[in-house]
């Protein structure tokens, strides 16, 4: 058992209300161990150029049938997962999607898009747009098992190098307390200033804040008075492995920061930060084979 499925485990058993999203999530990780989507990765410049993650240029070529089967997959798990919203998805199965238009649109996280599809389809447009965010998830991860090592150094932005995305939260790492953002979605790491805001690159220490929880001194919210944007931040001697950041991401329990303080704070949720870190996309899509029929 791989230290993801031990956390779901554990999670299932102390938050048995989390299960169908945890089921989802599950089958995430499964799909994205395979290495089906190790086969399919673009190849990539050596290291990001400027402020461009590496993805924002690549040419990506994806089989029909993979992406047909993935797609219908992670719908089918979302829908049998016992709530009411996720099995309204089970419309995406019975229409005729542009999947590679889906997929496209999830990359680049276009969640209105997604939206405005789910609402054409009767479907909840919350559960659809946060289900197919964790379409590219498995291709993600692939990427960035292979260029993991290009980019560590010379990344100073607050969104991720490889895929674009913002950080899902913040690692202090070991006796230097070094500090590393995270990404939800590839699992890359990169290194960041502690006096800097991610989002807007404030660093006056007077318009920064942390929260730090009175029954943990493992976990803080860092704020930023002036985008109003936050990063939740782990103390830790190694780095979360990259496939259990999903998870992680996932499951942050936001609950726990319940005091008034903080709560304003979490309502503003991110309110003055731009839905998408990084414009323009240059990525081309392509797909090969045929889609597979049923
Ligand atoms: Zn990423
Ligand atoms: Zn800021």
């Amino acid at each position: 058992m791989t230290a993801s499925e031990r956390s779901l485990q554990d999670l299932k058993r102390r938050h048995p209300e989390w299960e169908p999203w945890l089921t989802v999530i599950r089958e995430v990780l499964r799909e994205s161990a395979e290495l089906k989507w190790a086969a399919v990765v673009p190849s990539l410049a050596a290291t990001p150029l400027g402020k461009t993650p590496l993805l924002a240029e690549a040419r990506i070529v994806l089989p029909k049938s993979l992406l047909r089967a993935w797609f219908e997959q992670l719908i089918r798990v979302a829908h049998r997962s016992g709530t009411d919203n996720l099995a309204t998805l089970k419309a995406a199965l019975d229409a005729k999607l542009d999947i590679l238009n889906i997929f496209k649109a999830s990359l680049q996280q276009h969640d209105d898009f997604l939206k405005q599809l789910a609402t054409s389809l009767d479907a909840d447009a919350e559960a659809f747009a946060a289900v197919m965010a964790l379409l590219p998830i498995p291709l993600l991860q692939a990427i960035n098992r292979r260029c993991a090592q290009a980019v560590k150094a010379s990344w100073m932005e607050g969104y991720c190098p490889v895929c674009g995305a913002w950080p899902a939260f913040a690692e202090t790492r070991g006796i230097e307390r070094s500090r590393y953002l995270r990404c939800g979605r590839c699992g890359a790491e990169w290194e960041a200033h502690v006096l800097s805001c991610p989002y807007c690159g404030n660093g006056d220490h007077e318009r920064l804040v942390s929260l730090i929880p009175e029954n943990s001194a493992k976990s803080a919210i860092d704020a930023c008075k002036v985008c109003l944007g936050y990063v939740k931040v782990f103390t830790m001697l190694q780095g979360v492995p990259p496939a259990a950041v999903i998870l992680e991401a996932t499951i942050i329990p936001v609950r726990k920061y319940s005091k008034p303080g903080f709560s304003t704070i979490l309502r503003r949720k991110k309110a003055g930060i731009r839905h998408t870190p990084f414009q323009p996309w240059h990525v081309r899509f392509s797909t090969s084979g045929g889609w597979r029929t049923r």
